[in-house]
């Protein structure tokens, strides 16, 4: 038997970037992961990203993994939010946010999947506090004193606190009886990349339409593409499975009907990745020995790009607590991280399910209604200081 602090099971972006913190706060951690870690690298180009806040930049910061992200990350410095029908011109009414006039830096950076992996992955072999057993099956048992996680084929593991990084299915939050709500939308999102013909200059755009919302992220240069961007495409689950099958001319021609003209032409790039949203309330984030972080905790609507940067914030909120905890695993310890973290989480799960539900529809009242709202910000010049505030939080926080 082997003993450490912490098992962290789940090596994602959020587990990783965890065993990676505490580990450079000196922290002994185990971090088990049921796939292996190389082929989670993908070195080629594959489309995906994510919009990282200010907030998720300085815990990879402190985590050692942003200056060594081995492609650039791309500044959103404006975003434009828009409202209207498919094939018609959008509403004149939208609203422009820019992160100068709020007197910062940028709302956030687009940070390629594949960027985070290398890096992290870089990170957990660097340092020698973290003890990595990926592949690897672990089966956990937890007491009132600790924690023992055994490894199929390798050691058994004796540790103080165990943390579910799994993802949504989380194994150990389902051992631990942890009763979990699904609230299905009905939509499927489709991620991908698409090269543009001009430059975006670091601007984002968020285009409401009754199926769903339609995001453009800025993303840096890559290879065979100079202008880039990300997409973020929510569409009704049927009409999602039907523009997956498409090729690659006619996905680009529906890409096209989304951006209206903005960008001028598009052109699909790299693979596309489709996902069944639905949100996810965990009643518990904590049982004896063991805590709950990032999607094994909270599943939100991408509407607002936000689903991994509350799992960073968990791990911030975590990693705090347990800075010079004598016993990481206590009752009272883990009393407090529910008490930091649920509210902050089911905040944004509010939002962003409100934000879907005002505009995936086409209803007459509420699309006047939401028209005249975006009129009025866009006139009203502290209304709007505000709007960029919240915009800023929900980016930075
Ligand atoms: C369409 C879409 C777009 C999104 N865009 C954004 C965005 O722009 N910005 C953003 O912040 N978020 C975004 N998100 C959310 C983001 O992808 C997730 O929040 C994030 O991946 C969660 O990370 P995680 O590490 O908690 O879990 P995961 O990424 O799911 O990782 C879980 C890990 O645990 C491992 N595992 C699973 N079961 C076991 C087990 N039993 N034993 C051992 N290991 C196990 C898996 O192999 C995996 O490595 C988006 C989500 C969707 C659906």
């Amino acid at each position: 038997m082997i003993s450490t602090d912490i098992c962290i099971v789940g090596a994602g972006p959020v587990g990783a970037t965890l065993a990676c913190l505490l580990a450079g706060q000196g922290r002994e951690v185990a971090l088990i992961d049921r796939a292996p870690l190389p082929p989670m690298e993908h070195p080629d180009f594959d489309g995906r990203a994510y919009a990282i806040a200010a907030g998720s930049r300085r815990v990879l910061d402190q985590a050692g993994v942003w200056d060594t992200l081995p492609f650039p990350a791309g500044p959103i410095h404006a975003i434009r939010v828009s409202d209207g029908r498919l094939g018609r011109p959008a509403s004149p009414l939208f609203l422009h946010f820019d992160a100068e006039e709020a007197g910062s830096g940028p709302f956030g950076w687009m940070v390629e999947a594949r960027s985070l992996r290398m890096a992290l992955n870089a990170r957990l072999h660097a340092l020698p506090g973290v003890r990595l057993f990926a592949p690897a099956e672990a089966a956990v048992e937890r007491g009132a004193d600790g924690a023992v996680v055994r490894i199929a084929g390798g050691p058994a593991i004796a540790c103080r606190l165990v943390v579910a990084a799994e993802g949504r299915g989380s194994a150990l939050r389902r051992q631990a009886g942890i009763p979990v709500t699904h609230l299905p939308y009905g939509q499927t999102g489709m991620v991908g990349a698409m090269a543009h013909e001009h430059p975006h200059q670091g601007g984002a755009l968020e285009h409401f339409l009754p199926a769903g919302p339609f995001a453009q992220l800025p993303m840096a240069p890559t290879e065979g593409a100079s202008n880039l961007s990300a997409f973020v495409w929510t569409e009704r689950t049927a009409m999602a499975e039907r523009i997956m099958a498409l090729d690659d001319a006619d996905f680009g021609r529906e890409l096209s009907r989304r951006m209206n003209g903005h960008l001028g032409a598009v052109r699909p790039l790299g693979r596309r990745w489709s996902y069944p949203l639905s949100a996810m309330i965990v009643h518990r984030y904590t049982d004896t020995r063991l805590a709950l972080i990032g999607d094994a905790a909270h599943g939100i609507h991408p509407i607002a790009g936000q689903g991994l940067n509350l799992g960073f914030r968990d791990v911030a909120g975590l990693a705090s607590l347990l800075a010079g905890a004598e016993d990481p695993g206590s009752p009272e310890l883990l009393r407090r991280y529910q008490a930091a973290r649920r509210p902050d989480n089911l905040l944004m799960l509010a939002a962003t399910d409100a934000l879907d539900r005002l505009f995936s529809n086409d209803r007459r009242l509420v699309r006047l209604a939401r028209d005249v709202g975006i009129a009025a910000v866009h006139r009203l010049p502290p209304l709007k200081r505000l709007f960029m505030r919240q915009a800023m939080g929900a980016l930075t926080g």
